[in-house]
């Protein structure tokens, strides 16, 4: 490895190596620096090993999908927003097909085929990604000149650089070599750290409700949130039970604010609506009509057609109704308790799953000292950032990876264009 270069890029995720390729200038010399034995790990089991790279969402909403903090990324997706980026990856011979909720995956099916597209385009750039190699340690010289430590395979190892990226990532998925060193790094230079938690995280529910029905799948349910008797907000979509909670697109979309809520110390309840089309007058007469109509049936044969199957023991055991009562003899009380169990089966978040399982990490370093146009920190020159080590972090549907990309090709091309205005 030389002992210098002019553009330097710390850690190998999607936002090192976009940031590699766009720093790259004949005339310069770039280096992307990744503490694990292959880049981009977490990239590569993204989206289940397939990858959802970006969504077709219109601008604003795609915004929306960051909270307040997509003010931030406005200009980088200005620049470089959904369909840039996939003509980005069909350039690198990598062709994408659109599923379900405006999802984006590779033709393939295979997240590695983009991680061996973006390395085979560092390579044709002759751009090296070293890997075991560990930066511990980011500091300026007398000169100006960052000086980077690391452990490279095994050894000691100091090299400069006239410019840095850091692109190390948040906290989650740990074994991915996410372990959130570049908050150290920019708190070496006076950035705050906004505090973080596991985002897009299962959550832990109450009791043994969960396991009971561990490993069923809900579909077009509603899930809303209490706390202390009012309703937080509501959410549509699809839910899976686990062994000890609840996960799926919506809990994940949900965990951000359910974590906070339990941060705060406040009690989380929430409320499974498994009838959303139909209010509770509709599905009582839908009831009413079902027990008319089958009145010699067991109640458990009704419930066949009200619930996935896995779920009704559960609900028979949590009305203690008499699964062989003919639906005759089935009580107007007893028909309300069911009702209100299918608009409103209740459980109880109680915590959280850790970072290891947890799809991104809420926090990271501030955007208040970071430029959003061109991702260079406010308080050093020459230091940038991009992607997840930022406290920038959204839903589920490939905006994780179109806002780690589109921020590192924003700090690639600035930092690319300042080496050109200082070698002219
Ligand atoms: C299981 C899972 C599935 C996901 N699926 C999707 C999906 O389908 N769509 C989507 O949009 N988002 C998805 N995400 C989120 C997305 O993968 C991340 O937001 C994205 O990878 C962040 O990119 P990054 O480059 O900023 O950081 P990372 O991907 O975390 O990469 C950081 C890199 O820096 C290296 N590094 C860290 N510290 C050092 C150091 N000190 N020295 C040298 N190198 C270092 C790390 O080893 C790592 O390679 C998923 C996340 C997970 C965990």
């Amino acid at each position: 490895m030389d002992d210098h270069f002019d553009i330097a890029i710390l850690g190998a995720g999607p936002a090192g190596l976009m940031a590699g390729i766009e720093a790259y200038h004949p005339d310069n010399k770039v280096v992307v620096l990744e503490k694990m034995r292959k880049p981009a790990l977490k990239l590569r089991i993204s989206g289940k090993g397939r990858c959802n790279i970006t969504n077709e969402e219109s601008f604003d909403s795609f915004l929306n999908r960051f909270g307040k903090k997509g003010r931030f990324l406005k200009f980088a997706f200005s620049n470089f927003f959904n369909h840039d980026l996939l003509d980005y990856l069909h350039d690198l011979n990598v062709p994408t097909k659109l599923e379900r909720g405006g999802r984006y995956f590779p033709q393939s099916d295979r997240a590695t085929d983009i991680v061996d597209a973006f390395v085979e385009k560092l390579g044709q750039l002759k751009i090296p990604i070293v890997t075991q190699a560990h930066v511990t340690k980011l500091t300026k010289d007398s000169a100006g000149r960052f000086v980077i430590d690391m452990i490279h395979s095994g050894k000691p190892k100091s090299v400069t650089a006239d410019q840095v990226c850091i692109t190390t990532g948040g906290l989650s998925y740990p074994a991915t070599g996410s372990t959130g060193e570049g908050y150290f790094m920019a708190q070496e230079f006076g950035h705050t750290v906004t505090d973080t938690t596991p985002s897009l995280v299962p959550v832990l529910t109450a009791g043994d409700t969960a396991r009971k029905v561990q490993g069923v799948s809900l579909r077009n349910v509603t899930v809303s949130v209490w706390s202390e008797n009012k309703k937080v907000t509501e959410m549509f979509g699809e839910m899976m039970f686990m062994r000890k909670g609840i996960t799926g697109p919506i809990i994940l979309t949900l965990s951000e604010l359910l974590v906070s809520m339990l941060d705060q110390g406040k009690k989380v309840d929430i409320q499974i609506d498994l009838k959303p089309a139909l209010d509770h007058k509709k599905l009582d007469q839908r009831l009413l009509r079902e027990i008319s109509q089958r009145s010699k049936q067991s109640f458990k044969n009704m419930l066949k057609t009200l619930l996935p199957r896995k779920m009704i023991a559960l609900f028979l055991e949590i009305l203690e109704i008499d699964p062989e009562k003919e639906l005759h003899q089935v009580t107007g009380e007893e028909r309300k308790r069911l009702r209100m169990l299918l608009k409103e089966f209740p459980m109880q978040v109680i915590g959280h799953d850790s970072y290891d399982h947890a799809i991104v990490t809420s926090g990271g370093v501030s955007l208040k000292e970071i430029d959003p146009l061109s991702m260079q920190s406010r308080l050093t020159e020459n230091l940038y950032f991009a992607g997840e080590v930022m406290d920038v972090n959204g839903e589920t549907g490939g905006y994780n990876l179109t806002s780690s990309w589109s921020t590192a090709h924003l700090a690639g091309r600035t930092m690319r264009d300042t080496f050109m205005k200082r070698n002219q």
